[in-house]
């Protein structure tokens, strides 16, 4: 179980169409036992969840279903301590980042009990690809039989890993990333972008049009990092430091930041081949020093090299050696970018 996380009572307004249908949904009395919500990470999947749970346990939801935020339910909610919302997630020292059977075992029994407080409980489920197989089959055991009083969520960036099964029994609602400007003008309302000295425009374009991941980039923490980051690709690349020394550096991060950095700057080195300096880039403001990098880069060896990047994600996940995968990938970068192959 992952601990007691408030929910956020304020709609994030590009899901908006999402939940008016699906509280028509609810309205007409068509909303199935289970939900599978997709789409990028940062645009508020888990937040969507979470509100829905608290419209269907609020005492008075407006006429637009969005809950008051001041019933004795919507505290229980706002303090991350309501009985009858109940979330899974890899446990944090969790080795393999699985989903395990045990925990959806233990959520399923819970969903043949009565809800705690009022007349539905929520379960949530994310990501729900970190399910096991073993924990899928339990899971579809469950949505075999389903309970009426219970709404399951399943949330996942990645629903090609879900079992055919699992998804066939879930109705699906599939999140976008809003229009650019709409998303800017969200984040000008949150970020002080002016006083911080941020770019908008690009740390949503670094946020691949998520807004809110856009917002966690705004902490300068971040971008310090990616630039010291960056330093490192572009002086391996230049034979000016080791590779081992820069893994070395980057298995201290977060490794699936690190892997989407490096992803996003060998598909900008690709755009920029293809395409030269017309290039649209997802890293506009390294617009020259990547222009100095691609030259001389072999297209379909770059190629080669950002399908092993987009592996190591996938890999990134599990207990894997970062200090190994760091190196050997850092020491392709320099072979690739001296033009060896
Ligand atoms: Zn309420």
């Amino acid at each position: 179980m992952s601990e007691a996380q408030g929910v956020m009572f304020e709609p994030l307004p590009w899901l908006d169409a999402h939940w008016q249908r699906l509280w028509q949904t609810r309205r007409d009395g068509r909303l199935g036992h289970a939900l599978l919500l997709t789409g990028p990470s940062g645009l508020g999947k888990r937040r969507f969840a979470d509100l829905f749970a608290a419209a269907l346990m609020c005492r008075q939801p407006g006429d637009d279903g969005l809950p008051c935020g001041r019933c004795a339910d919507c505290e229980l909610l706002r303090s991350g301590n309501h009985p009858d919302l109940i979330r899974v997630s890899p446990e944090a020292e969790s080795k393999s980042g699985e989903i395990k059977a045990d925990a959806v075992r233990e959520l399923c029994s819970r969903q043949t009990m009565t809800a705690s407080r009022g007349p539905v409980s929520v379960l949530q489920i994310a990501p729900a690809e970190a399910m096991n197989a073993f924990a899928a089959n339990s899971l579809l055991k469950t949505l075999e039989e389903p309970v009426a009083s219970t709404l399951l969520f399943l949330i996942s960036e990645d629903p090609a890993r879900l079992p055919a099964t699992v998804v066939s029994r879930c109705q699906r609602i599939t999140m976008l990333p809003p229009p650019a400007d709409s998303a800017v003008a969200w984040l000008s309302t949150r970020v002080q972008a002016q006083a911080q000295g941020l770019d908008l425009d690009l740390l949503l374009r670094l946020a691949h049009g998520a807004p809110l991941r856009a917002l966690a980039l705004a902490d300068g923490a971040w971008l310090a990092k990616r630039e010291q980051g960056f330093r490192q690709f572009q002086a391996i690349a230049e034979g000016r430091e080791d590779p081992l020394a820069g893994a070395d550096a980057w298995q201290q991060l977060d490794p699936a930041l690190v892997l989407d950095w490096l992803a996003g700057w060998i598909s900008d080195l690709l755009r920029i081949a293809q395409a030269g300096a017309s290039a649209q880039l997802s890293n506009p403001d390294k617009c020259a020093e990547l222009a100095d990098l691609a030259q001389g880069l072999t297209p379909r060896s770059a190629h080669h090299y950002l399908q092993q990047i987009l592996r190591s994600k996938a890999l990134a996940a599990s207990s894997i050696n970062r200090q190994l995968l760091f190196e050997s990938l850092l020491v392709q970068w320099a072979q690739l970018a001296r033009g060896a192959h």
